[in-house]
C-alpha cells in the first residue's frame, strides 16, 4: 500500500517510472513534520502522477505546508513529474545547478533555488528538521544527498539501491568521484538510507562500503583484461567479455558502460593508456 509512514515525519510514495529494469519504481519522500519538503518528482505517467498529487495534497489537508520539491538528479525516472507538480501544487524546486542545466525547458522555469554543498534546509514543526545537502557526483553530475543529524537519516537518490544496481556511465559518470562520494556517505555513520529504488536501508555504512568493494573488485577485473589482450591493446568492445566474463551476456551492453567509465579512470590515474587506432580511428587500450 502507498503511501508509507516511515515515522511521524517520514513517508514513501513509490511511483511506477521508466526506470532501469530490474526496478520498476522510483521512491518519492516526504520530508518533515509541518513543513514539508518532497524529494524525487519522479513518474511521468499521468495516473501515477495524479495519484501522486493527491497523497501531497492529503498532507497539505493535514494542516501541513509544502515548501519545496527536490530532485536529487536529472535521470528521466527522478524528474518525469518535476513540471507538473510543481505547477499543480504550486511549490517551487530547488536543485543543483548541473541538475536545473539538464532539465527540459519548462521544468527548469520552476527551478527556483540551487542547492550547493553544505546548504541547509530547514523544515519547522514540533520537532524541527535541518537537511543538510551533500554534492555527491558521480552517478550523475548534479547529484546530491540530504542528511539529517538527528535523526541520522540519508537519502541517497542513486547513489546505491535496494533494487537493481547503479550505473556509472561514461559520457555524465565519474567513477573516480562516485567512490570518493561513497566513501563520504559511509563516514556519516547513518542509522538508515532512503534511495530511490527499494526498501529503506538499515545501518547502511557497511553497503556503502560493499558498493567501493565491488566497484574496486571490477576496476581490477578491468586492468587483469586490458593486461590480457598485451601489448597491441583492444577496445572496450571486445574488453566486456573478459572483465565481465561472471555476468550474463544479455547484460555486456550495460556492462561495456561500466566498463568504459572505469577505464576512463584507469587512464587518468596513468595505469592504463588509450590511443586511436590509425586505419578507422577506434578508440583502443593497453596498459601502460
Ligand atoms: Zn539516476
Amino acid at each position: 500500500m502507498r503511501p508509507r509512514e516511515l515515522s511521524a515525519t517520514l513517508s514513501l510514495f513509490p511511483a511506477k517510472t521508466p526506470t532501469l529494469p530490474p526496478a520498476t519504481h522510483t521512491n518519492s519522500y516526504a520530508l518533515g513534520g509541518r513543513d514539508v519538503l518532497l524529494v524525487e518528482p519522479a513518474t511521468p505517467y499521468e495516473s501515477e502522477q495524479r495519484a501522486f498529487i493527491e497523497w501531497a495534497r492529503s498532507l497539505v489537508s493535514h494542516g501541513r505546508k509544502l515548501v519545496g520539491i527536490v530532485p536529487t538528479h536529472h535521470h528521466r525516472d527522478h524528474v518525469g513529474g518535476l513540471a507538473t507538480f510543481s505547477r499543480e501544487l504550486g511549490v517551487p524546486v530547488w536543485a543543483h545547478e548541473e541538475t536545473a542545466a539538464r532539465l527540459e525547458p519548462e521544468a527548469r522555469t520552476c527551478v527556483t533555488r540551487f542547492l550547493a554543498e553544505g546548504d541547509t534546509i530547514l523544515l519547522d514543526g514540533l520537532r524541527p528538521e535541518t537537511w543538510r545537502v551533500l554534492f555527491t557526483p558521480g552517478h550523475a553530475p548534479g547529484h546530491v544527498c540530504l542528511f539529517e543529524e538527528h535523526t541520522r537519516t540519508a537519502i541517497v537518490g542513486d547513489m546505491v539501491a535496494s533494487v537493481g544496481t547503479i550505473l556509472i556511465a561514461p559520457d555524465e559518470g565519474d567513477m573516480e568521484r562516485y567512490l570518493v562520494e561513497l566513501e563520504r556517505l559511509a563516514q556519516l555513520n547513518a542509522f538508515v538510507a532512503l534511495p530511490a529504488h527499494g526498501e529503506p536501508i538499515d545501518e547502511p555504512t557497511q553497503l556503502f562500503r560493499k558498493y567501493i568493494d565491488h566497484r574496486l573488485m571490477r576496476e581490477a577485473k578491468v586492468l587483469e583484461s586490458v593486461r590480457k589482450v598485451g601489448p597491441n591493446g583492444a577496445d572496450a568492445a571486445s574488453l566486456v567479455p573478459v572483465a565481465y566474463d561472471d555476468t550474463p551476456p544479455h547484460l555486456w551492453p550495460l556492462a561495456k558502460l561500466s566498463l568504459e567509465a572505469h577505464l576512463a579512470k584507469l587512464v587518468r590515474e596513468g595505469r592504463v593508456i588509450a590511443a586511436h587506432r590509425a586505419t578507422d580511428a577506434a578508440e583502443f587500450f593497453r596498459v601502460v
